[in-house]
Order: structure tokens, then C-alpha cells, then sequence
């Protein structure tokens, strides 16, 4: 602890404040800087790339000290923020020329990377979420809020850590806000890996003046929740909340749920491996126009319905929109004229919007209008319910128009802004300072021509004011009676006033000072106006987010040929020629090969077998695809599609992902499996792909077999399950409700080629070797490997000569535990091998036998 008397006064201050903001950067606002001071400084400046100083502050060392200039803070704060710091922007909260002693300081904003609203920081695409988290004794309760939309959501989730680190990853949330009650430990991983940020919050009573927002929720830990997420919020942003929305409930059990690990497997929003949007299905889909249209695609993407109502009346709008093409395209053209209302009227609620936000608004609500006129062509009452609820907004349109030049600058302190004719005071300044401008030019022909100097110029500057300039080598042409008086001497150059410029002078300089001033005024009183009308503009918002993403759904159908599905509620999939969205459209050369999927009612697992690289998992991912697709309301890849509505969808697919929990691959595979057997449904769909391929082969295929028979004997969800070992074909003998597909490939010329058709029954090999070979492994290891492969096969047959399958089996372990020397662990890259040459068959073969 540093003795604070030791310190000047300013520095005491300073001190004082950093006292509250631990955890913070305080930029602590000096003149014309924001100067930060010992460890903040020694780390802003690495973080930022400034210099290193110094400041006398009285004791015997100097203080560290870096800074920024305050008109390009915004930068570097937002650096830091995008680092996952938090920066308290301290400011001077008093006149310096009029204050005793020390100006007084206060911090004005506590900035974080859940609360950002400053443009340039963020995403457009994608909201910006605070969450936090309240631990009741059987749930977790959360409220999460995008403060650059004013989005409010609460939702309730059973008591699992894992569960709720995973949403928390899902919503893309950077910020998370706890109290003492919630066991931070869960954070751990994400926190070290710089995802997210802690901040905590004891007090949970909503604040009197939030309680609107909340009075729909009744649950006691939801409005915990919200009440500790709003006080932080008014701590942090200093009031001017007054954009953020009632909050709406996100029932889990009324959506599609799709667990994290199986979001990030099927690629909904971004890929596995670069983590990036681009090959997601949520890239492939978005062929929306708009900002909100962009983030409500993206929530419609992790939530589908499963509300058939909801569902249909979607797939009806998207059908219309698909059978007037020329509607749709001027839906498109209107679209492109709608900017992010959302987070303009966040701005507006702040306090923060310019003259272009106002003009951006306005160009928005102008196209409601035409918007109408156009959709109510289509006879829909789901069209006609929005419509209805889509307010023209002309009161604000006519004002805005009036009131705001085209092109207005950024600033809104400079003038500029308003339009002739708006306002009379305004229009008079006006006058003045443009014929005051007029006066000045014909002032200084006039005093050309008086005094012969062709060079004279009437010019201006803040010391002077308006004076008249003349070069040296003209002096002496000044008539004595000009009355010049000289005010100051250049090398070159001799400037003057006269008493009639500096008159002139006085009316033009205040006319444009008050002119400025009441421009000022002026915006702020639009802006006001439009504060009123937040609720108004965030309803349109919505509706148009909603009508964007559904011609985006259109739009995309067309494109890429896809049909209507059927929605059934008999546990009938039928889907006919089905396609994988993304990898159709990512297939540069080749051709996708469509496949089936039929699972009537009786037919509960499907087991896939075929070579690695056959496209078991693409088949699988499609399935799933087309689903969330359908229940998201869109068209489908396929040529035809009767689709049960799922409940859950599960996966474990690919590589394993240990952002979460920390945990071996193996592991994770088994978490995750266990996590859908004890939460599925007969209305689900589990898609498990080569479970067991990560420990000993026998252990593996033991655990396969059994989690089969489990999920087929207890669960009776559609299950489609991916293997390598042939050995589970059998259990279509035993199982009744599971059948055996395969995905083909032929050899031609020792070659393997894969024709990527799914076709009944088991396939009758595994090609693992020739996968090694096309991989370019050595030659002689692939010779190798085949010499042990055909001694295996040897092997095989002499057991099954001798005995029957029990002794097998037994046989099979006894080998085993010779041999597997506690190895459970083989990584993904060895698949291919363990493929061709599981660890039994070792120690009795020599190569070259
Ligand atoms: P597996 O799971 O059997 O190892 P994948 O599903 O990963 O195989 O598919 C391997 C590759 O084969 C994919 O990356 C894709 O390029 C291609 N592929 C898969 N299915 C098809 C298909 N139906 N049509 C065309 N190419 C496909």
C-alpha cells in the first residue's frame, strides 16, 4: 500500500479514485490529455505501444506515467477493451480556471467489453452481450443484455456448470457478472484464455425505476438475476439507460436445444478449426440486408423452434417471398436502406448519437412506407399481424427531413447540421455571417482599389480577428488618410485594422458563434424528440430483422435449389436426395453426391459403416443441418423432406474441444456422450461418430456396442451412429429398431475411390489402409502394414474355426491386456492406423514372414 500523504494533492486524488477502480485502467484526464500512473501505466504502455515517462509527484521518485491525447483516446481505450481490460475514464468534473486547489475529478464511465457502444468497437453482425449470473438452490438463473441494443433476455438453466459455460460461449458473451454466491472456479479455463471477464455485483434488488422491465418475470431468481446485472450497469455507465428494452424470457424448453459442443460440431456459427464464420452455416445462410436481420439469424440459428405453428408460418413467408421474385427484390432494394435502427436508437437512449445517426434513421423510416405498400400485397395474416404492428413514424420522418442537411459532419458541436428554413433565429445568424462574408470580400476590393495594391488581402485569424495584410514592398502606396492602424509586423508583411473592419468584425464573429450555439441546441431538441420514441423504433427493428432474415431465407432457397419440408409428428424422417448445405457449396470441383435418409417410425438407429474419409460424418452433419434448418424455418437441401421436430439435437463429432472443461480428448467424448444419453428424448437426435476410436480397440468397440444398445433399448431417439468396427454390423440381427447403411467406395486399380453413397447394409471392409496410402504414408510402411493385416485376417479365421463367438471374445481380451499396456489414450492423427492395425495382433510376426 503506498502512503497516499506522501504525495502531492493532485496525486492523492488520483490515488483515491484508483482506490474504487482496482480492477480497471483509469485514464486520468489532465488539460489535453488522459495521463495514467504507475502499474496502469507500466502496462498500458506494452499493451499500447506509448512511452514510458515519468512525473515529479513528490517523493523522492518519480511516479510512472504514460498518456494519450483525449481526441484520440477512443482508440487506444478501445485496444485495451478489445483486450479484455476494463478502462475508468476519470474526468475533470469542474471549470479549471474557476476551481480552489485541486480541480475535482470524478470517474464518468466505467468502460468494459460487455458494455461497449462505441461503433467502431463493435461488431454489426453480432451482439455484444453482458451476462450475469445468479446461483439458485436448483437452477442457475441468468439475465444477459446487449447495452448497444438495448436487447433484454432472462433464462433459467438446470444447476450444471458446463451447461452454463457453454451458453455463456454461445451467446458470444465477453463480460460475465457474479456475485459471492456463484463459484467462479467454472470461469477458469475461459478467463485464462482471455474470453471473458469477471465482474462482481453483490446487490440484486432492481432499482425502482428498472422495475418495468422486469414486471413480467415473477420468478424470484430471474429478477435476481436482472437486478444484479442492472446495478452493475448503473454503477458502471453513470445512468443514461433509458434505451433498454423489457426483458424477454428465453425458455429453453420452447426452442430446439442444441448444447454448446454440438453447436461448435455442427458449425452453426463458426468452424471448428479456425474459429471463423466463414464455412458456417450461419455465413452460407446470411443473405440478409441488415444489421438486425444479421444477429436475429443468427439467435434463430442457435434457438430453432420447435413451435410447428412458428415454424410453418415462416416456411409460408419464405414460400411467398419465393414465388414473387420481383417482390422479393424490392423487399431487398428497401432493405439496403435500413440501417441498424437497434443500435442507432441505443445511441439515441445514450446520448451519444450524431447528425448521422439521425439521417440513418431517417433514411430507415422512410422506407416503412413503401415496405407496406409492398407486403400487403400478399394476402398473409402473419404479414398483415407485423404490418399492423410496423408504425409509419411519419411525425418523426417530416421533422428529420426538415431539420437535417444531407451531408452532416460528425461532430456536433461545429455546426453545419441543420437545414435553411428550419428555424428563423437560425436563419437570421445565418444572414449575417454570410453577408458579413460578402461585406468582408467587398471590403477588400474597395480598399484595392483605393490604394492600388493589387495584393492586398483581408484575412483572419483567432489572435487577430479580421485585418488587412500588405506586403512590405507596397507599404509606402498607403494613402495617409486610410486609417490603417498597424497591428503587428511580418518579414514580409505589415497587417492593420481599421475601426470599420473591427465592427463588422463583432457582428460576424458572434452571429456564427450563436449560430453554432443554437445549432447545438437544435440537435439536442431532435434528439430528445426521438428519445421519446425509442420503443417505437426498436419494434420496427424487429419486424424488420424478422422480415429480412425470412427473404434471406428466400433468397438463399432459391439459389440453391431447396424444398419446403414437411413437418411430421409421427418420428418419420424422410428426406430424399439430401444435400450438406455448406460442403455442396464449398466442393470446388467435384460433384456432391446426394444421399437419403429414411427412418419410418419402428426405425430408431442407423449404424454407418465405410472408410475414413467416405463422408460418414458429412452424412451425419447433414442430417442434422437439414433439421435445425427446417426448424429454423428455412427451405432444406434435399429434393424432398418430411422431418419429425426434434427436441434436442446431440453430437459428438470430430475433434474434441476442451475450451470448456479442460479435459483429454477421450474424455470429452465421453462427457459428452453421457451428456445426451441422460438428456435425450425420444423426440431427439443423436449423431455419435466413431465413439470409442479413442481408447483400446476392444475397450472402444465394447463401449460402442453398449451405448448402442442403450440408446436403442432406453432412449428410442433417432440416433445415427458412425463406426469403424465391422464387428457391430452384427447387432442388426439382435437390435429390432436398428439397421445398417454404408457408405461406398470402390477399389479400381489398388486405388480406393470414394463414391460417397450412402446404401443398405454393413460395408464388408475397412479401407484404412488405402486412406494411409492415398495420405502419401512411406511405401514400405504401407506394404507393412498390409502384411499385418493379412496375418491378422488369418488370425481371425483360425479363431473362428476353432471355437465359438463367446471363446472369441475371451480370446480377443486375453490378447489384449497383453498387449495394450494402459494406452487410452490414441489421438485423433492415429485413427487412421488404429483403423488397419489394432494393438492385438503385435508381438508375433516378423516383417518379411
Ligand atoms: P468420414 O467421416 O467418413 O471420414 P467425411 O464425412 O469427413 O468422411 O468426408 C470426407 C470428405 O469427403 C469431405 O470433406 C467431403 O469433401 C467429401 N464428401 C463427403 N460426403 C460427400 C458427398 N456426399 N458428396 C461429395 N463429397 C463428399
Amino acid at each position: 500500500m503506498r502512503n497516499k500523504n506522501e504525495y502531492t494533492p493532485m496525486m492523492q486524488q488520483y490515488l483515491t479514485i484508483k482506490e474504487n477502480y482496482q480492477d480497471a485502467f483509469v485514464f486520468f484526464r489532465l488539460g489535453d490529455f488522459y495521463e495514467l500512473f504507475f502499474e496502469d501505466a507500466q502496462l498500458a504502455s506494452k499493451e499500447l505501444e506509448i512511452a514510458l515517462t515519468g512525473r515529479e509527484a513528490g517523493t523522492a521518485e518519480r511516479v510512472p506515467m504514460c498518456g494519450v491525447p483525449h481526441h484520440s483516446a477512443d482508440t487506444y481505450m478501445n485496444r485495451l477493451i478489445e483486450r479484455g481490460y476494463k478502462v475508468a475514464v476519470c474526468e475533470q468534473v469542474e471549470d479549471p480556471t474557476s476551481a480552489k486547489g485541486v480541480v475535482r475529478r470524478e470517474v464518468v464511465r466505467l468502460l468494459t467489453p460487455g458494455t461497449v457502444m462505441n461503433q467502431t468497437a463493435l461488431n454489426e453482425k453480432e451482439n455484444n452481450f453482458i451476462l450475469s449470473v445468479f446461483s439458485c438452490p436448483d437452477a442457475y438463473t441468468v439475465a444477459y443484455c446487449d447495452l448497444s441494443t438495448g436487447e433484454n433476455y432472462a433464462m433459467r438453466l438446470p444447476k450444471e456448470d458446463q451447461l452454463l459455460v457453454g451458453e455463456l460461449i454461445s451467446l458470444g458473451c465477453k463480460e460475465i457478472v457474479v456475485g459471492a454466491d456463484v463459484n467462479i472456479q467454472m470461469f477458469d479455463n475461459l478467463r485464462a484464455l482471455k474470453h471473458l471477464v469477471l465482474s462482481m455485483e453483490e446487490s440484486c434488488e432492481i432499482p425502482i425505476e428498472y422495475q418495468l422491465l422486469a414486471q413480467e418475470i415473477k420468478d424470484e431468481g430471474l429478477r435476481n438475476a436482472f437486478g444484479r446485472l442492472i446495478n452493475y450497469l448503473t454503477r458502471t455507465q453513470k445512468g443514461a439507460l433509458g434505451h433498454l428494452q423489457p426483458i424477454s424470457l428465453t425458455k429453453n424448453d420452447s426452442y430446439l436445444s442444441i448444447d454448446y459442443n454440438s453447436r461448435r460440431n455442427l458449425e452453426l456459427t463458426e468452424t471448428i478449426r479456425s474459429k471463423a464464420r466463414q464455412g458456417s452455416l450461419l455465413w452460407l445462410l446470411d443473405k440478409t440486408k441488415t444489421a438486425m436481420g444479421s444477429r436475429l439469424l443468427k439467435q434463430w440459428i442457435e434457438r430453432p423452434s420447435i413451435d410447428k405453428g412458428v415454424i410453418e408460418e415462416r416456411l409460408d413467408v419464405v414460400e411467398a417471398f419465393m414465388n414473387d421474385f420481383m417482390l422479393k427484390e424490392e423487399l431487398k432494394q428497401h432493405l439496403d436502406e435500413v440501417y441498424d435502427l437497434e443500435r442507432v436508437s441505443g445511441r439515441i437512449g445514450f446520448g451519444n448519437a450524431n447528425a448521422r445517426d439521425l439521417l440513418q434513421l431517417n433514411s430507415s423510416l422512410l422506407q416503412i412506407p413503401m415496405i407496406k405498400t409492398l407486403l400487403s400485397t400478399l394476402p398473409m395474416p402473419t404479414i398483415q399481424q407485423q404490418l399492423d404492428k410496423l408504425e409509419d413514424c411519419t411525425d418523426i420522418t417530416s421533422v428529420l427531413s426538415k431539420a437535417l442537411v444531407d451531408n452532416p459532419p460528425l461532430s456536433i458541436k461545429e455546426g453545419g447540421i441543420i437545414k435553411e428554413g428550419y428555424n428563423e433565429t437560425l436563419d437570421e445568424y445565418r444572414y449575417i455571417v454570410s453577408h458579413g462574408k460578402e461585406w468582408i470580400l467587398a471590403l477588400e476590393a474597395a480598399e484595392r482599389e483605393k490604394t492600388g495594391i493589387r495584393s492586398l488581402k483581408i484575412k483572419y485569424n483567432k489572435v487577430f480577428g479580421y485585418y488587412i495584410e500588405i506586403s512590405k514592398a507596397n507599404l509606402h502606396l498607403i494613402p495617409d488618410d486610410a486609417g490603417y492602424e498597424r497591428k503587428q509586423t511580418l518579414v514580409n508583411a505589415e497587417r492593420f485594422i481599421t475601426k470599420e473592419l473591427k465592427e463588422k468584425e463583432n457582428l460576424i464573429l458572434n452571429a456564427e458563434e450563436k449560430s453554432i450555439q443554437l445549432e447545438y441546441e437544435l440537435f439536442l431538441e431532435l434528439r430528445q424528440l426521438i428519445k421519446n420514441d425509442i420503443p417505437k423504433i426498436q419494434q420496427i427493428a424487429k419486424i424488420m430483422a424478422y422480415f429480412d432474415v425470412l427473404q434471406a431465407f428466400a433468397t438463399i432457397s432459391e439459389e440453391s435449389r431447396y424444398v419446403r419440408p414437411q413437418l411430421n409428428e409421427n418420428h418419420t424422417i424422410e428426406v430424399r436426395d439430401g444435400r450438406h448445405p455448406v460442403v455442396e457449396r464449398v466442393l470446388k470441383d467435384a460433384q456432391y453426391v446426394e444421399n437419403d435418409c429414411i427412418m419410418p417410425d419402428d426405425l430408431s438407429v442407423l449404424l454407418i459403416t465405410g472408410p475414413n474419409m467416405s463422408g460418414k460424418s458429412t452424412y451425419m452433419r447433414q442430417m442434422a443441418l437439414i433439421s435445425v434448418m427446417a426448424q429454423m424455418g428455412c427451405f432444406v437441401p434435399a429434393s424432398y423432406a418430411n422431418l419429425p421436430i426434434f427436441d434436442q439435437i446431440f453430437t459428438r463429432i470430430g475433434a474434441a474441444d476442451d475450451l470448456v472443461s479442460g479435459h483429454s480428448t477421450f474424455m470429452v467424448e465421453m462427457m459428452e456422450t453421457n451428456y445426451a444419453i441422460e438428456h435425450a428424448t425420444k423426440n431427439s437426435l443423436i449423431l455419435l461418430d466413431e465413439i470409442g476410436r479413442g481408447t483400446a480397440t476392444f475397450d472402444g468397440m465394447a463401449l460402442a456396442q453398449s451405448i448402442i444398445e442403450y440408446v436403442h433399448d432406453e432412449i428410442g431417439a433417432k440416433t445415427l451412429f458412425s463406426t469403424h468396427y465391422h464387428e457391430l454390423t452384427q447387432l442388426e440381427k439382435k437390435c429390432a429398431h436398428l439397421e445398417n447403411r454404408h457408405v461406398r467406395a470402390k477399389e479400381h486399380e489398388g486405388q480406393l475411390i470414394f463414391m460417397h453413397k450412402v446404401m443398405e447394409g454393413p460395408s464388408d471392409k475397412s479401407y484404412g489402409i488405402h486412406v494411409a496410402e492415398i495420405a502419401k504414408l512411406p511405401k514400405p510402411l504401407i506394404t507393412r502394414a498390409k502384411e499385418l493385416l493379412h496375418a491378422l485376417e488369418q488370425d481371425k479365421l483360425s479363431i473362428h474355426s476353432s471355437s465359438n463367438m463367446q471363446d472369441v471374445e475371451e480370446e480377443k481380451w486375453k490378447i489384449q491386456d497383453q498387449t495394450v499396456n494402459g494406452d487410452d489414450e490414441v489421438k485423433e492423427e492415429e485413427s487412421v492406423v488404429n483403423d488397419v492395425m489394432p494393438k492385438v495382433v503385435v508381438p508375433n510376426i516378423e516383417p518379411g514372414q
